[in-house]
Order: C-alpha cells, then sequence, then structure tokens
C-alpha cells in the first residue's frame, strides 16, 4: 500500500488555494484540488502533473454537505484517505451592514464557515482512528480584528478560529493538530476585485508597504501540515505583512 498521504485543498483552482495545493504536491503530497467546478481545476492540477506530482480534480460544492460527501468519497478511492485537509475555499459579500441583504449574509456563512462542519466532520473522526492529522483552516485578519462592510466575513472568520481551537483540544491526543492561518491581503482575485484606490489606501497602510504573495500562505501551510509542526494546535498564525500585530 502506498505511504504516500493524501491532501485536499478547497477553493484549490486558483489564488491561495492553488498556491497551496502546488506547494503541498512539492512536499510529497498527493493533493486533491477541490473547487466548485472540476474543469477549473486543470490549471493547477496540471501545474502539479507537469512537475511529476500526483493530483486530481474534484469539483464540490464546499457549503453543500451532500456535494462534499461525494467528493471526499471520490477522494478517498482514487488516492486513499485524506490525511491534510485545507478549508481554504471562501467568498466575500461586502456591504455595509445596514445594506446588506439576508442571502449575502447567508452566503458568506455557508461557504466561508458552514463548510468546515461539511468538510471536517467527513473526515477528522478517521484521521484520529489512524492516529495522524493535520485540519488548517484559512480565516482572516478581517475575523481577528473585525472589518467595517465584512460583518458576514469577519463573522464566518471569526467563527472558524472558534472552531479551531474547540477542535484542536478534541484531537489533541490523537495525533491531530488543528490549526488556522490569518492572512492578510493577498495579490488574489479576491483582492484585486477591490476598486484600485481602495486597494491602494489598504497597501499603504500595510507596514510592509505591499501585499502578500499566494506562495508565502503555501509555505507556511506546507508547514503546518509537515511532522516537524506536529507540536503546534489550536493556533492562529498571522500573516499580514505587520497590518495586525497580536
Ligand atoms: P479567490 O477568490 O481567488 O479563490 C477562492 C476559490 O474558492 C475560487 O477558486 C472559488 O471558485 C472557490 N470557491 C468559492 N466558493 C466555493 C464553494 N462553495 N465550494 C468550493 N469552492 C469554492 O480567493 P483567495 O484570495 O485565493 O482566498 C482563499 C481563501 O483565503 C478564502 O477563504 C479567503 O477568505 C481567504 N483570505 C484571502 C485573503 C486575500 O487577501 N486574498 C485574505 C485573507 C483570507
Amino acid at each position: 500500500m502506498s505511504t504516500q498521504k493524501t491532501a485536499i485543498v478547497t477553493g484549490a483552482a486558483r489564488g491561495i488555494g492553488a498556491a497551496i495545493a502546488k506547494r503541498l504536491s512539492d512536499d510529497g503530497l498527493a493533493v486533491a484540488v477541490l473547487d466548485l467546478d472540476a474543469d477549473a481545476c486543470a490549471d493547477t492540477v496540471k501545474a502539479i502533473t507537469d512537475k511529476g506530482g500526483k493530483a486530481i480534480a474534484v469539483g464540490a460544492n464546499v457549503a453543500d454537505a451532500d456535494s462534499v460527501n461525494a467528493a471526499v468519497e471520490k477522494v478517498a478511492a482514487e488516492l486513499g484517505a485524506p490525511t491534510v485537509v485545507v478549508n481554504n475555499a471562501g467568498i466575500t459579500r461586502d456591504k455595509f451592514f445596514p445594506k446588506m441583504e439576508k442571502s449575502q449574509w447567508d452566503a458568506v456563512i455557508n461557504t466561508n464557515l458552514n463548510s468546515l462542519f461539511n468538510v471536517t466532520h467527513h473526515v477528522s473522526p478517521k484521521m484520529a482512528e489512524r492516529g495522524w492529522g493535520r485540519i488548517i483552516n484559512i480565516s482572516s485578519v478581517n475575523g481577528v480584528k473585525g472589518q467595517a462592510g465584512q460583518a458576514n466575513y469577519s463573522t464566518a472568520k471569526a467563527g472558524v478560529l472558534g472552531f479551531t481551537k474547540a477542535l484542536a483540544q478534541e484531537l489533541a491526543t490523537k495525533g491531530v493538530t488543528v490549526n488556522a492561518i490569518a492572512p492578510g491581503y493577498i495579490g488574489t482575485d479576491m483582492v484585486m476585485a477591490i476598486r484600485d484606490d481602495i486597494r491602494q489606501a489598504i497597501t499603504d497602510s500595510v507596514p510592509m508597504k505591499r501585499l502578500g504573495k499566494p506562495e508565502e500562505i503555501g509555505g507556511l501551510c506546507a508547514y503546518l501540515a509537515s511532522e516537524l509542526a506536529g507540536y503546534i494546535t489550536g493556533s492562529t498564525i498571522n500573516i499580514n505583512g505587520g497590518l495586525h500585530m497580536c
């Protein structure tokens, strides 16, 4: 039987998720590149397989439990049971709270927070049974400090931190670590969709005066997924160019 570890990275068709998937592959993991549309995962899968890595594209909606269950079964059948899960898929629907519609609230809570139940509930008991696992949840600086115009997003991303700490305690004796990464502003489609002048003001407010790179999140994620990170659990690692120091 293969001893290669298997990772699921959600929202890995592009941006931070794609960088994480590629970096985990560089470290020798087989990677399930999961996103809403399997076809959209082709570039990430190709980048991995071109370098000799193993990856499959998986189409699933992390906000939908049935869709996730089917996806995890597919991954287990094709790559083996997941030993590393990166809950990365996320969206924004920004509006000042009085103007925020219930549908915008629900979309962000379902995709950014309820997804953690859908994905992790399915895989964490099996990790505990095997006595090894890594669960890495992508939060945000705006879940740590709050952000005007993002009551939905800040709520979901703060919820990710509570989930991380609670599950870390449940799994601490089982060889399964649970950690969160809280990125600042990273140069992906999500941030490039912000109006130019606002994005420039954000960049100016970062002590390092630049956006982060997806690869910088990928490197941190690979460390948390590694054997060496086995004594880190329940932590939130901030990676934000000094924007919020805590
Ligand atoms: P992105 O928009 O570039 O990519 C997000 C990916 O998630 C897309 O491929 C999208 O199709 C996928 N996705 C969205 N909804 C999904 C669903 N329901 N099911 C499956 N896949 C879905 O975003 P990004 O900047 O790469 O962000 C990745 C994660 O990092 C998100 O959770 C985001 O909140 C978080 N984050 C990003 C930044 C940043 O500055 N970019 C900062 C802090 C946190």
